[in-house]
């Protein structure tokens, strides 16, 4: 079965809208489908009662949460998007997302940008409001020449823009999914750089707080990683999702859809959804 349970819209931090992310999951043939922007499921609200055969849709959203002081990112998947716990949650790291926005703006025009905050709500407009933006800010300003040289130099890991944390906690984050009817799914598990000590205590919180499955398959990886992940999930008996973290047409890391298949080992986290 072609799933893809892990991608962004124009409601956060994608390229193309929900409808368009719609249609081109239906035209790629993608049976399993969730969106899951930043922070946000306004993409369902948008969709509305667009038809789109062949295409079951799994209501989902990626939360950006804080773990011994690390940025962990948190899917929730099949959630009930009009529950209150959900809605609170949401409103919370809306907040988060403002305040860090701001704290970023000042950091920038500290280092000789101009009206940084100004801009940057223009670039965003009505998304939900994230590093990218930023990113093209830099860009415009030409102080890099580049999104990959904006977030090496400036946004990165333990550069300015990476600022420590406002987000709701891994367990906060955890309980809201779960609920509002979802379940918790551990993102893109080897992009956090963790040892793999530090990457099994990840785990074991992470399960101990409620979640259930983990992206074995996030974009393009290594075979090494896979088998890797693939082992982790098993160990930790946990359901393995698969996602391609699609943001836009042409991204390096795979396309709508075309991320590897789950290792047959690993219990799929669609088996939950009969
Ligand atoms: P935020 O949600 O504001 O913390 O921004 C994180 C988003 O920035 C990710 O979801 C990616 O879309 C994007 N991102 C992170 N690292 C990079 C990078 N090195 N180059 C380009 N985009 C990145
Ligand atoms: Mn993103
Ligand atoms: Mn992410
Ligand atoms: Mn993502």
């Amino acid at each position: 079965m072609k799933v893809d349970l892990h991608t962004h819209s124009t409601i956060s931090d994608g390229r193309l809208t929900p409808a368009e992310l719609l249609r081109e999951a239906e035209s790629r043939g993608i049976e399993l489908f969730s969106i899951t922007d930043h922070d946000s499921v306004d993409a369902y609200s948008k969709i509305g009662q667009l038809e789109h055969a062949g295409v079951r849709l799994i209501h989902g959203i990626e939360f950006s949460t804080a773990w011994q002081g690390i940025g962990i990112h948190i899917v929730g998947l099949n959630v009930d998007i009009d529950c209150q716990v959900l809605g609170n949650g949401i409103a919370l790291q809306r907040k988060a997302r403002m305040e860090r926005a701001q704290r970023i703006s000042g950091k920038l025009d500290k280092l000789g940008m101009e009206n940084t905050w100004k801009r940057v709500q223009e670039i965003a407009g009505q998304s939900v409001i994230g590093r990218p933006h930023f990113a093209q800010c830099l860009v415009e300003s030409g102080k890099v020449k580049n999104e990959n040289e904006a977030f090496k130099r400036y946004l990165g890991p333990g550069k300015t823009g990476d600022i420590k944390c406002l987000w709701m906690s891994m367990e906060q984050t955890i309980h809201c999914i779960t609920d509002s009817g979802g379940i918790a799914v551990l993102a893109h598990p080897s992009s956090y750089r963790l040892t793999n000590t530090r990457l099994a205590r990840l785990l074991d919180d992470f399960a101990s707080c409620g979640g259930v499955a983990m992206e074995v398959i996030s974009g393009q990886q290594t075979r090494e990683v896979t088998e890797k992940l693939a082992r982790l999930c098993q160990l930790k008996d946990l359901y393995a999702s698969s996602g391609s973290d699609f943001h836009r047409p042409g991204q390096a890391w795979s396309e709508l859809g075309g991320q590897a298949s789950l290792p047959v080992a690993c219990k799929p986290v669609w088996e939950l959804w009969p």
